[in-house]
């Protein structure tokens, strides 16, 4: 029988009403038996988020020993749930037990993964399902990276036999025996180990849209919805901002071939969209499936005559970056030329750091430094096989009068990337949605 894997996001898991909701979704088919949740998301715009109630609530432990103060807002809210569904638990005995082990372990990952925690016991009992503590059966290794082997085989054997689990997302246990998170929205990589680990049919991640848009609606009216995705498309957009589904939620169920249906829990008539593999994958018949982008990159452009030529050039360039601990996102190059694009916020203050160390390493003839640039990209598999693309594409923003900083053409011919300024950013995502969405 076929199996699904159901992942709902905090929005799902804002109130009782809404819990009632993911109910009757999950109990309207009998294939949907492993359940992920979030923490408790925002019900109103300036709501705060359990788990950013709960970093709070470190944030007093840190200072003063206790959380009290802090703990007494996330209290509330469990409470509230735990009323309006009208369930039997002990919600008082949970919460409290849940703040002394908070008070006792005094670290930033346990206490953030509490509202996780709870809002799986929550939705356990409202199920009548099993409990499986991801503490339990989710592992990092040494290096704090995702261990998948020792966690596939923990959780297929935990889920062994029940007909309806629960487990609670966003966390793990470390090599050192603590409760470890992934990044923030890391839920959404809980349920795709979850599937991968049972085999899944099918990857369902429930959230409070119903799938991705073409564009973000913030700076385009009423965006195209993009009924399929291939994994690499979907990688792309993620890692470039578009952040309904975590841009590493995809490796799990990548390699197992699972698809993932991205599915809106208040208007669950919706199809969404569904993210699958390229064997299975059909063109929408649009060149471009869709673009998304980040602020705040720079880019330090390197110029040397002869550079191709110079054996080790890049290597010791990457190596200077490297040795500061910064992440490259992008190394566009020229025969002469070549830019290291790095998001700024990691850069840390050791921008001049870097040029001296690059300057050192390989004697460049000029090394500037570009700031404030927003990088777009353009995404489409059919991008690769039509000709013209570019062509429009470029087009398009010089029409709207906005300058090229910098081009990238992934190798794969997947994407198209431009940096510009940031102050062009919106203007230059509304030209290419136009340019190719809008006839
Ligand atoms: N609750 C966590 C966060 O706010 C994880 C998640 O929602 O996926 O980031």
């Amino acid at each position: 029988m076929a199996v699904k894997v159901c992942k709902f996001g905090g929005t799902s898991m804002a109130d009782g009403n809404i819990i009632n909701g993911v109910k009757k979704i999950i109990e309207s088919d009998a294939e949907r038996r492993y359940i992920v949740v979030s923490a408790p998301g925002k019900r109103f715009s300036g709501d705060i988020k359990v788990t950013d109630l709960l970093y709070s609530c470190y944030d007093e432990l840190k200072s003063t020993g206790s959380c009290e103060k802090a703990f007494a807002p996330v209290c509330t809210r469990f409470r509230g749930i735990v009323k309006e569904l009208g369930l039997e638990i002990n919600i008082d005995q949970i919460l409290e037990l849940t703040r002394r082990r908070i008070e006792k372990e005094r670290s930033r990952d346990f206490t953030a993964s509490r509202g996780e925690y709870l809002s799986a016991r929550i939705m356990a009992e409202v199920l009548g399902a099993k409990f499986i503590d991801t503490e339990e059966v989710i592992f990092f290794d040494k290096n704090g990276l995702f261990d998948g082997e020792k966690s596939y085989k923990a959780v297929s054997a935990a889920a062994a036999g029940e007909k309806l689990a629960v487990f609670p997302g966003f966390y793990g246990r470390g090599a050192n025996g603590k409760v470890k998170t992934f990044s923030r929205g890391g839920s959404d990589i809980t349920g795709a180990v979850v599937a991968r680990a049972l085999s899944a049919t099918l990857y369902e991640n429930w959230t409070d849209v119903s799938g991705f848009l073409a564009c973000d609606p913030a700076l385009v009216d009423s965006p195209k919805r993009i009924k399929m995705l291939s994994y690499k498309e979907l990688r792309e957009l993620s890692y470039m901002g578009a952040n309904v589904l975590h841009a590493d939620s995809i490796f799990p169920v990548r390699k197992a071939n699972i698809p993932i249906q991205i599915k809106n829990t208040f208007r669950p008539q919706d199809d969404g969209t569904s993210i699958v593999p390229s064997n299975i994958y059909r063109p929408c018949g649009n060149v471009v499936t869709g673009i998304s982008g980040k602020k705040n990159f720079t880019v330090i452009f390197i110029e040397k005559s002869l550079m191709n030529s110079e054996v080790g050039f890049m290597r010791k360039v990457l190596t200077v970056v490297e040795q500061e601990g910064i992440p490259v996102e992008h190394v566009p190059s020229g025969i002469d030329t070549m830019s290291l694009v790095v998001a700024t916020e990691a850069l840390d203050g050791k921008l001049e750091k870097i040029i001296e160390g690059i300057k050192r390493a390989v004697q460049p003839d000029t090394v500037r430094v570009i700031e404030n640039i927003a990088l777009i990209s353009t995404v489409g598999h059919g991008m690769s096989s039509s000709v013209g693309t570019s062509a429009r594409l470029f087009n398009a923003i010089a029409a709207a009068g906005i300058n090229i900083k910098m081009i990238d053409q992934g190798s794969s011919e997947l994407n198209i990337m431009v940096g510009v300024a940031n102050d062009d950013y919106e203007r230059c995502i509304k030209a290419i949605y136009c340019e190719f969405f809008a006839h």
